[in-house]
């Protein structure tokens, strides 16, 4: 922070502001919480310990929303979407919407998450849906040997 955030004037790195004596202290310390949160975050990120990355990406968030922590995050939304779409490509259903479950927890206003998650749904139920005709198949054939030929279970 290079100037007081009530009169605009230059601080020189002092924390009582020089024109209007504003205590500025909280909000460096603030500025200093957001930093520390944000380093640890692309340290955990380089761990691939991805949901730690995104709880102290959050805290950064929460203290500073600076222009870096955002960038960030934009860049981790879309890394996860690509994991994501590779789960869905596999037909892994189900842990590709475990995923969402947690992603969406910490990033609940990604309007790209939300799309992927309907997607996700949607080819959910359609592949529920495909299994269940499959069944019903299985089981028509079922009852025509019976009728028949009744004996023959
Ligand atoms: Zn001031």
């Amino acid at each position: 922070m290079e100037r007081c955030p009530c009169c605009k004037a230059r601080l020189g790195g002092a924390i009582l502001c020089p024109r209007c004596q504003a205590d500025l202290s909280k909000v460096f310390g603030a500025e200093q919480s957001a930093q520390y949160w944000l380093a640890k975050a692309i340290r955990f990120w380089e761990e691939d310990e991805t949901e730690q990355s995104l709880k102290a990406l959050e805290l950064s968030l929460r203290f500073k929303k600076t222009r870096l922590a955002f960038v960030f995050r934009d860049f981790l939304i879309h890394q996860q979407c690509r994991v994501i779409l590779d789960l869905l490509t596999q037909k892994q259903w189900l842990p590709a919407k475990q995923w969402f479950y947690s992603l969406r927890l910490l990033l609940p206003h990604s309007k790209l998450l939300q799309q992927m998650h309907a997607f996700t749904d949607y080819l959910l139920v359609k592949n529920q849906e495909h299994a269940k005709s499959l069944y019903s198949r299985n089981q028509f054939n079922q009852d025509i040997i019976e009728l028949v030929d009744p004996n023959c279970k």
